[in-house]
């Protein structure tokens, strides 16, 4: 169990939240959340990505719920949640399961990895926000499983925070969003990638990589051989691209480096005009100690793992902006320079 999430949940739940309304859960207490998903309730839940808020998949008036929680704007689709390849069968036409979509879930399920594949007519349409396609994912999350078997259908989920903030990945997060808003919230510590899933559209050739997450693009690319990415100003395959996201309540300033001199250097220039500023940077980097911080450790898998709680952290001080410094675009580096491309009001290069 998380125990930074523990101890300020508990914190914020005394001060300011109803605590008739949403109920915590551990993970040995998963009954009542089945319930409630049966009945057509969102419940959020740990994934090994991020956390999620989960719905009935095959029901539309459950699906529904999930944006109304989240504000989310309803032509964003949503990732169907399942077991194995044999669950992703039945959500697409059948015949139509090309062997992309079968090499990559074969490589990488349960985990961090989303394909999109034909639509099968079942399928509300508010999962699929009217697309001819389905975004499908086998988490590998032992509470994530247990919620999904225990259903027995599909669970649809997006991200546990409110539409346009950072991912939540401690319990302490999605409280944060989402307490008084749903009814109960399954604590599973802290999530172990942190960034979301790789969603592959596996209806192109090559595959199209509509958002590089958990997997990286190079192992994605050692399955399937070749990838491409969307043409930018080409028509929107993924409507989520459009939106704003990730966003802290604080300015983001993303500073394209990873050296103290980096930092020194934007700081002389484009950032002269702050007085404090928060700094998430990778280990290493030098801040000016009066400067709250956080480090992203030292390569791109612990990147990835700190980024949306440091943001989180860092969006609590007093600093007046928050600096993230990144540049690696190698392995999950590609995940963590997209989440900031989409997060930062500013870009210093
Ligand atoms: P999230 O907003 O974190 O739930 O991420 C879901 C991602 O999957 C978003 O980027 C969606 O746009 C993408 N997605 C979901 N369903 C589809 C689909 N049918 N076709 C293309 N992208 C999809
Ligand atoms: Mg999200």
């Amino acid at each position: 169990m998380g125990v930074d999430g523990s101890t300020t949940a508990n914190a914020i739940r005394a001060r300011k939240v109803d605590p008739v309304k949403t109920i915590r859960l551990t993970p040995e207490e998963l009954a009542p959340a089945i319930q409630a998903l049966l009945k057509g309730e969102v419940v959020a839940f740990p994934t090994e990505t991020v956390y999620g808020l989960g719905a009935h998949g095959l029901r539309a008036d459950a699906v529904a719920r999930i944006f109304a929680v989240k504000g989310r704007p309803a032509d964003n689709p949503l990732i169907l949640h399942v077991l194995d390849q044999k669950a992703l069968r039945r959500l697409t036409v059948d015949d139509e399961m090309d062997p992309a979509a079968i090499a990559l879930t074969e490589a990488f399920w349960p985990g961090p990895l989303t394909v999109v594949v034909p639509a099968a007519p079942t399928i509300p349409r508010e999962v699929t926000a009217g697309l001819p396609t389905v975004a499908v994912r086998a988490p590998s999350h032992p509470v994530a499983r247990a919620l999904i078997a225990g259903v027995g259908v599909p669970i649809a989920a997006p991200s546990a925070n409110l539409s346009g903030r950072p991912s939540p990945t401690t319990f302490a997060a999605v409280w944060e969003d989402l307490a008084g808003r749903v009814p109960y919230i399954i604590d599973g510590g802290r999530c172990a990638v942190g960034v979301e899933s790789t969603v592959v559209d596996c209806t192109t050739r090559p595959v199209t990589i509509l958002r590089p997450g958990g997997i990286s693009v190079e192992m994605v690319a050692s399955v399937v051989g070749e990838v491409q990415y969307p043409h930018p100003g080409g028509p929107a395959r993924a409507p989520g691209m459009k939106y704003r996201h990730y966003a802290p309540k604080k300015e983001l300033i993303w500073v394209v480096g990873s050296e103290t001199r980096d930092l020194v250097r934007a700081r002389g220039a484009e950032l002269s005009s702050y007085r404090t500023l928060a700094v998430i940077a990778p280990h290493g980097v030098v801040a000016p100690p009066e400067w709250p911080s956080a480090s992203l450790g030292a390569d791109e898998v612990s990147a990835a793992h700190e980024l949306f709680s440091a943001i989180r952290r860092m969006d609590q001080t007093d600093a007046e902006a928050i600096v993230v410094m990144w540049s690696s675009l190698k392995g999950l580096g590609q995940a963590v320079a997209n989440r900031l491309e989409k997060a930062a009001s500013m870009k210093v290069e």
